[in-house]
């Protein structure tokens, strides 16, 4: 084999070898898993392709295991694939391809495996491994694609425009694999994309945000993302974060560009964590910010509140995106609105209030955020990114001082809303709000204990403002 293989999947491609062997079939393992065997990365499923029918070839396989394993059937794309201990193979027929302009899905009728390998997107993605008697393990790369891997190069097989302008996908697939393998772009190919980039337009919303979110997990998603800035195809995809870029100056005053921080953010954060909902709260962060930019003469530039417009924007962007709307968008909105808290804590001095408030505001993100804040520091003055890490420690020390004594994470206050109704008989509404508020506040703000007793006395003050007494 001219590619490195487990004992287990070298075991299964014999079966293979034999079932299509006995059938009469060619059958070759293409694509993904031939690229990622050569550049030495982890593969979880393999490509079969076989000259003829891909689902017969898949059932004879099946059979040549006990207990035979299911054979799940694709029948639109004559595609099915099996599940052997873990690694997933799938078999297709091998097929030539022809688009029409307003569809990326294209005519398909059978083809010869060189056909087959003309259809796919580059060169490190068209070659194949044969399975077949006579040349068993041989790579089969027509289009040099094992030279575009060792020089780590994206390339088409076909002239670029064809290729881009058939399935438009393929140019999200292009600056996700650059950003993922850390590969450039042949110039070409390059041009190809941004020439074509309006044809985005006819790919759906899923399989945009896919390629958008395998960018943001790859271990420098600022390739991609610049990547996409350039070719012009975030404009149409994403352009709230186009609005992000560029610095604007009056009276010789400038800003930061906060597209390329937002980017070298979500690059520090990619160090720490491969959360991807913490690396879309890094790419968030600031995404309220050109709604709130001012220029204030004799102070700056400022982008006052623009934490909570940028919160405000968070599901707007995941509706529109496709993201989920649960507790995945509740958190990197929650991210977003308090990203500035434990920075602007470094700022003064630091109380215990301040701290306990932070805790509370936080709860469970906590650590997360600290992170976000962390990666958020990158200004060019080493002097200013020193001082603010170490202020920064400082928080995360005190943080966890009065994490243990007040226990303020997770926490709620000892008297519940409930029981405020029960104990002077009203229906839920304002008041109930603003004395189960006041209760909060007050420990908070250490100016009672965390006690039930304390709680309860000040309810009872505070319900005096509004006429009320305790019901026995
Ligand atoms: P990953 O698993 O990281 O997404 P992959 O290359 O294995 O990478 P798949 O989507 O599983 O991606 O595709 C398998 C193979 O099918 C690719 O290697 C490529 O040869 C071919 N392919 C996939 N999508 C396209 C496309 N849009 N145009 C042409 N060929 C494609």
């Amino acid at each position: 084999m001219e590619i490195t293989c487990s004992a287990k999947e070298l075991f299964v491609f014999k079966k293979i070898a034999h079932a299509a062997a006995d059938l009469g079939l060619e059958s070759y393992v293409v694509g993904g898993f031939v690229r990622d065997k050569l550049l030495g990365r982890l593969t979880k499923d393999a490509d079969i392709v076989c000259v003829g029918d891909g689902i017969a070839l898949a059932n004879a396989v099946a059979q040549r295991f006990s207990p035979a394993p299911s054979v799940a059937f694709y029948k639109n794309f004559g595609t099915a694939a099996l599940k052997i201990e873990e690694f997933d193979v799938e078999f297709v027929g091998a097929r030539k391809e022809s688009y029409r302009y307003h569809s990326r899905n294209p005519e398909v009728e059978p083809g010869t495996l060189e056909e087959d390998q003309l259809r796919r997107d580059f060169t490190i993605n068209a070659m194949a491994v044969s399975l077949n008697e006579q040349n068993y393990g041989v790579l089969i790369d027509p289009f040099k694609g094992r030279k575009d891997l060792e020089n780590k190069i994206i390339r088409t097989p076909l002239e670029p425009g064809q290729t881009f302008s058939d399935d438009p996908l393929r140019m999200l697939r292009a600056i996700r694999f650059a950003s993922q393998l850390g590969f450039s772009i042949e110039e070409s190919t390059w041009k190809g994309i941004c020439m074509h980039v309006e044809r985005i337009r006819i790919i759906s919303q899923e399989r945009i945000t896919e390629e958008l979110n395998k960018i943001l997990q790859s271990t420098q998603p600022s390739i991609g993302l610049d990547l996409l800035y350039k070719s012009g195809l975030l404009h149409i995809i994403f352009p709230q974060l186009v609005d992000l870029a560029g610095a604007e100056y009056i009276d010789g005053k400038g800003h930061k560009d906060n597209f390329y921080h937002t980017l070298q953010v979500v690059d520090n954060i990619a160090v720490h964590t491969n959360d991807l909902w913490l690396r879309w709260a890094a790419l968030l962060h600031d995404i309220g910010k050109p709604a709130t930019k001012k220029f204030e003469p004799g102070h700056g530039w400022t982008f006052h509140g623009h934490e909570v417009v940028g919160g405000r924007m968070v599901p707007r962007i995941f509706a529109k995106l496709k993201l989920p709307q649960n507790e995945k968008m509740r958190y990197v909105r929650k991210l977003v609105e308090l990203h500035l808290r434990p920075i602007s804590l470094t700022k003064e001095n630091i109380t215990d209030s301040a701290i306990r408030r932070l805790l509370f505001d936080a709860g469970d993100e906590i650590e997360d955020l600290m992170l976000l804040c962390s990666a958020d520091i990158t200004s060019k003055n080493k002097f200013k990114v020193k001082k603010y890490l170490s202020n920064f420690a400082l928080v995360k020390q005190r943080l966890q001082e009065v994490e243990e004594n007040d226990r303020i994470r997770n926490w709620q206050p000892p008297i519940s809303g409930e029981l405020i109704m029960e104990i002077f008989g009203l229906a839920p509404g304002r008041i109930v709000g603003d004395i189960k508020n006041a209760i909060r506040e007050a420990i908070l703000d250490g100016e009672i204990p965390n006690s039930y007793e304390a709680a309860y006395t000040l309810m009872v003050e505070k319900a005096k403002e509004y006429n009320l007494q305790p019901k026995q």
